[in-house]
């Protein structure tokens, strides 16, 4: 069962019932207030935790749409991805047909000369699309946060976007302590519990080459894509 937390330090959650209308002036059409979902990673390929963790960060934080967006060129990862981006994109695409609000987005497509894809970039890219009202919400698993002092600018990230932190098993939310986050950081960082999806791409990949049976562990479309164009060894 899906478990929402609250905000880091337990207070200042966001209300899940702002999501509405401005009426600020009343003759001047009035623009929805969107709750943006952003999730980024490699997605190589996107399996059934990713889908997992943007269904329960939609529904607990009433997200009107979730972008997901492969990254060309992971900083993080310095081996980088077995598939291309174009392929990643593909099977995102096919993975986001699961669900109505889900949406793949080239907004971390490859950089001139092949430079990293910096999450403060893609931010600022994707704050320029939206209306001022947006908020924009990056979905981000607990391992990947607890390596947030490594990100680019991580003081900037948390000024730029709230932030929903999902359980991944492994992963003790405990340890966001040693992020040192001050009580205006903690306040955007909202923590998701009661996902426990025991599954990782590196999983996948490693049964796909050994010819293991991958269908529960990623949808349908998306195990059809990668034996149609032989990736991963299959
Ligand atoms: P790899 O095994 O290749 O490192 P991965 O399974 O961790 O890949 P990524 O595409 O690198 O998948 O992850 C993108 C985002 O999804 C990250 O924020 C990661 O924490 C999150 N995520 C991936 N799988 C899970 C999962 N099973 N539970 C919770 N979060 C997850």
């Amino acid at each position: 069962m899906l478990e929402f937390v609250g905000s880091y330090n337990g207070s200042g959650a966001r209300s899940l019932s702002d999501v509405g209308y401005s009426t600020r002036t009343p003759n001047v059409p009035r623009l929805p207030i969107m709750r943006i979902g952003f999730f980024g990673g490699s997605f190589d390929p996107p399996h059934r935790g990713h889908l997992t963790v943007a269904r329960a960060a939609a529904e607990a934080f009433a997200l009107d749409r979730v972008l997901l967006a492969p990254t060309a060129h992971q900083p993080l990862k310095p081996t980088g991805a077995t598939a291309s981006f174009a392929d990643r994109l593909q099977m995102v695409a096919l993975l986001c047909q699961e669900l109505p609000y889900l949406e793949p987005s080239a907004l971390d497509a490859p950089l001139p000369g092949g430079q990293p894809n910096f999450t403060i970039d893609t931010l600022t890219r994707l704050r320029v699309e939206l209306s001022a009202q947006d908020s924009i919400f990056v979905i981000v698993g607990a391992d990947a946060f607890l390596d947030l002092r490594r990100w680019r600018s991580p003081d900037a990230l948390l000024a730029a976007a709230e932030w929903i932190v999902v359980t991944r098993p492994g992963f003790s939310l405990a340890q966001l302590d040693t992020l040192s986050l001050t009580p205006a950081q903690r306040e955007r960082v909202h923590l998701l519990g009661g996902v426990a999806e025991e599954v990782s791409a590196t999983d996948v990949r490693e049964g796909l080459l050994h010819g293991r049976d991958c269908a529960s562990l990623i949808p349908a479309a998306v195990l059809g894509y990668i034996h149609r164009l032989h990736l991963y060894g299959t």
